[in-house]
């Protein structure tokens, strides 16, 4: 499936040795050391002294850092940035999908998917993010919509876990389309893009069509991505329609098994959460964006295991997602344990190394894929193992970033993609966006609404 070296045994001679800076070879548990960092095709190949002969990059006065994942992304939204609005403001979640975003991604067709994923994709990848999970949503323009992305994010170099959101809001030949969208992109796998089965939220599914959405991930071998309990009104809907709370109705079909990724679970109740930790599933945190949709607080940012962190479409900016989570907790609460964020991320790369069957991805030991961010950040107090927590949440920021490296390539120098021509994406997004938002215009609030919340 993928011809690239999977085992030390098997790396080819070094490629390049990163030498003199700060390296932390790991988040879970923190692990920092003074090292150069010897790569070799796609791996890290070693940590020591720079072999003679191998090509050396400069790091003194870095941190090298483990690339960082965001584990739930909506790459379209990256051109809903100061979009126009002129419906009455939205008042509770359900109108902030029905009046934003069901109209946003109705006006997506293919060339303005290419536009998001290329703007949205650069944008995480500067900022020192090197995988992304994304949950994609096109209704007029579903079929091939997964490769438009991956090959947008193959110009820029990025690592991907993609899915098409599957929805019974617009028709069940809508819904029928997204799933065979995944089904054939998940049949595909490329050297730095897998596809898992997506599905939207409890409340815009059948019962018919989350059993097959659970049916075909089974038989494909994937998990389903999909938002839970994000706000109150999908556990109202499906305990109105269905008679069950969220968890337990996506648990009957099949859905909650130990490759899902569950976004959200704010409004979940113990018993929810203890079928999810049962079924070792992993739960993603998107703070930023529970903020400002104003949803609540998940009770799985405090727990300990598979909780991984995301930002949900606010931005590609995973430096920025965990230090805005860590003082999210701080202000419910003091008892937050430091390294937080370095867990959460940790979980992130967890579960993207799951899905490629990498266990190394998000460390930087030997064998692992060689996906890393380097940093301009000559400590200003010391900086070790026990304190590298502190460093992330009060010193570290993308603004930082200074080189990237994905499996073994340099895809970011000196804060510039190495692959692309950043003013022409620049530029492309700008034009393809005035396109968008002029056919969003004409595109009324979407009339789905979720049951037990009419009005
Ligand atoms: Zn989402």
């Amino acid at each position: 499936m993928d011809p690239l070296p999977h085992t030390p045994g098997e790396m080819g001679s070094p490629t390049v040795a990163l030498c003199g800076g700060t390296v932390v070879t790991s988040l879970d548990p923190p692990e920092v050391t003074t090292t150069d960092v010897v790569l070799a095709g796609d791996r890290v190949a070693a940590l020591g002294p720079a072999p003679d002969g191998v090509p050396r990059r400069d790091c003194s006065g870095t941190l090298v850092v483990p690339g960082n994942v965001c584990a739930h992304h909506h790459l379209y939204s990256a051109l809903a940035r100061g979009m126009p609005y002129h419906l009455a403001a939205p008042t509770d979640f359900t109108e902030i999908l029905q009046r934003v975003w069901w109209r946003l991604d109705r006006a997506l067709d293919p060339a303005a998917t290419r536009a998001s994923a290329l703007r949205g994709g650069l944008d995480a990848l500067l900022a020192g993010t090197t995988t992304i999970v994304d949950h994609h949503a096109a209704p007029n323009a579903i079929d091939g919509s997964l490769d438009v992305i991956a090959d947008a994010l193959a110009e820029l170099g990025l690592r991907s876990v993609l899915c098409y959101e599957v929805s019974d809001r617009d028709g069940p030949e809508r819904a029928r389309a997204g799933i065979g969208e995944n089904l054939r992109f998940i049949a595909q796998p490329r050297p730095l893009a897998r596809g898992m089965m997506g599905a939207h939220a409890s409340f815009t599914l059948s019962d018919e069509t989350l059993t097959a959405c659970a049916g075909g991930a089974g038989d494909a071998g994937v998990g389903v991505h999909i938002h839970v309990a994000e706000d109150a009104a999908d556990q109202r809907d499906a305990v109105t329609r269905c008679g069950r709370r969220v968890v337990e109705r996506l648990h009957g079909a099949g859905v909650v098994g130990r490759r899902a990724l569950l976004a959200h679970a704010v409004h979940v109740d113990p018993d929810e959460a203890r079928l999810v930790g049962e079924a070792d599933a992993t739960v993603v945190c998107n703070p930023r964006s529970n903020m400002n949709n104003a949803v609540g607080h998940s009770p799985f940012t405090r727990r300990d295991g598979r909780v991984a962190l995301g930002t949900d479409g606010i931005d590609g900016d995973m430096f920025a997602e965990s230090t805005s989570g860590f003082f999210r907790e701080r202000e419910a609460g003091l008892a937050v344990p430091p390294d937080w964020p370095l867990l959460r991320l940790a979980e992130s790369a967890r579960f993207a190394g799951a899905v490629y069957d990498e266990p190394g991805l998000g460390t930087l030991r030997p064998g692992a894929p060689a996906d890393l961010v380097v940093l301009d950040y000559p400590p200003p107090t010391p900086l070790a193992t026990d304190n590298l927590a502190g460093h992330w949440v009060f010193g570290l920021s993308s603004v930082q970033v200074r080189d990237v490296y994905v499996a073994g390539e340099q895809v970011v120098a000196d804060g510039r993609s190495t692959r692309v021509d950043e003013s022409e994406i620049a530029a492309a997004s700008r034009d393809e966006t005035a396109r968008l938002w002029q056919r969003l215009e004409e595109i009324p609030a979407h009339p789905f609404t979720p049951m037990g919340d009419e009005h």
